[in-house]
């Protein structure tokens, strides 16, 4: 173990993957992190649990009220709270000798605190800058602000890599990889999950698909409902709640849910923390974005509970899968594509095994979790140490 002390800077108490992913840098490195956080919620207690030091800086609300669609001169109004959470985060940093941002509000506070604090700065990139996912003012304020501070920038995919390159980011952009420990997935009693899941929803011996993401438009949930319409007989589990204002999304979804031709057959199962009993317990994983994920950990999970896993083919997803070898791809918002997918897998029980299995083999040796974080641990500690050079020399 090295010598930096980490100040990581994240917006959102919420558990998104950004948020799940640090979750197991910050225990790994418990003993020489500090975890500050914008918002309370249920990543802070996560992050107690495992033993690492994290605190919440009030008064972050009108920062975090700005959308991901936001111009540049409503943003402007919150100049006097942002200043006073940038001063909060440089003092902060004074125990430290990194600061380390994990998501895009995180880097703007760190990018000035760390002017202020004269710390070397990186971006842990979740997301993709993409006009699907950001409006053209917060993809501006990003880019210039990782060019002018961030000492490096750690991608979670190549894809999130290029759309950085593409908006502008002219910073060394390292591409990490999610990885995901395999024990979870591995120590569940898939047929006991699965009688479990099947009592509570009641759907029987039916065929049984589940969608495991955050319920949001760009999610695509509303796909998964549209393919259930030509499957009469399939069950769809929506496993996820509406973690950043998505409650309209999730009101249009329940009235899908209740038309005539899915009625019964959709079952909303809110955010749940026992994502590898629930995913032995069905028989097909789908991911139904209709955005290109950034990287799209439930892909994996769904490789390594040993499930067929249906993709869309953008993004993160097409370096997790090989189409008809590790999983299968369909094009995003396709919804006659996905209904016919889960139908040819469902047809034929062998072809359902040898993709669960080479996609399970595929998941863990691309995504060892082990792996991802000596990854990390390099990009920080070499990045702390040239600093540290640097002063002293
Ligand atoms: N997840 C969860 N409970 C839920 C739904 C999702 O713990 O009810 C987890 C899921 O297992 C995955 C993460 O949330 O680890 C989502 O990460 P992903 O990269 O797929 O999407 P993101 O949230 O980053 O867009």
């Amino acid at each position: 173990m090295s010598n930096s002390r980490i100040l990581i800077v994240d917006q959102t108490g919420q558990l998104g993957g950004g948020e799940l992913s640090l979750l197991d840098f910050a225990r790994h490195r418990r003993k020489d992190c500090d975890v500050l956080l914008f918002s309370d919620g249920p990543f802070r207690e996560r992050l107690e649990q495992a033993g690492v030091s994290v605190a919440v800086e009030q008064g972050a609300n009108d920062v975090l009220a700005i959308s991901r669609e936001q111009g540049l001169w409503s943003s402007l109004r919150v100049v006097p709270n942002l200043a006073n959470l940038v001063w909060a985060v440089a003092m902060k940093s004074r125990r430290s000798n990194l600061l380390y941002a994990n998501s895009q509000k995180a880097l703007v506070v760190c990018a000035l605190a760390s002017v202020i604090g004269r710390r070397p700065l990186i971006w842990h990139l979740h997301d993709i800058l993409t006009a699907s996912h950001f409006s053209a003012a917060m993809r501006a304020i990003a880019i210039r602000l990782a060019n002018w501070r961030a000492s490096c920038v750690i991608a979670n995919s190549q894809a999130t890599a290029d759309a950085f390159a593409a908006a502008g980011g002219r910073r060394r952009a390292v591409v990490i990889h999610n990885g995901i420990d395999p024990a979870p997935f591995s120590n569940v009693d898939a047929e006991a999950a699965g009688t479990e899941l099947r009592r509570q929803i009641g759907c029987g011996d039916s065929p049984l698909v589940g969608v495991f993401s955050r319920l949001a438009f760009w999610k695509g949930q509303h796909i998964a409902i549209e393919a259930a319409r030509s499957t009469p007989d399939v069950h769809v589990v929506l496993v996820g709640g509406p973690l950043f204002d998505e409650q309209a999304y999730e009101d249009k979804l329940r009235r899908e849910a209740d038309n005539a031709e899915v009625r019964g057959r959709i079952h909303f199962l809110g955010f749940r923390n026992d994502i590898p009993a629930l995913m032995s317990a069905v028989d097909i994983v789908i991911h139904t974005s209709i955005a290109p994920e950034p990287f799209g950990r439930v892909i994996v999970e769904g490789m390594l509970a040993q499930k067929p896993v249906i993709a869309t083919a953008a993004g993160g997803a097409l370096e997790i899968i090989e189409d008809g070898v590790s999983g299968l791809l369909v094009q995003p918002g396709d919804a006659g594509a996905l209904a016919a997918a889960m139908r040819a897998i469902l047809a034929s029980p062998n072809e359902r095994a040898d993709l669960a299995c080479r996609g399970y083999e595929s998941a863990l040796r691309k995504f060892s979790l082990e792996a991802c974080l000596a990854a990390t641990d390099e990009v920080v500690d070499v990045t702390a140490g040239k600093s540290a050079r640097r002063r002293f020399s």
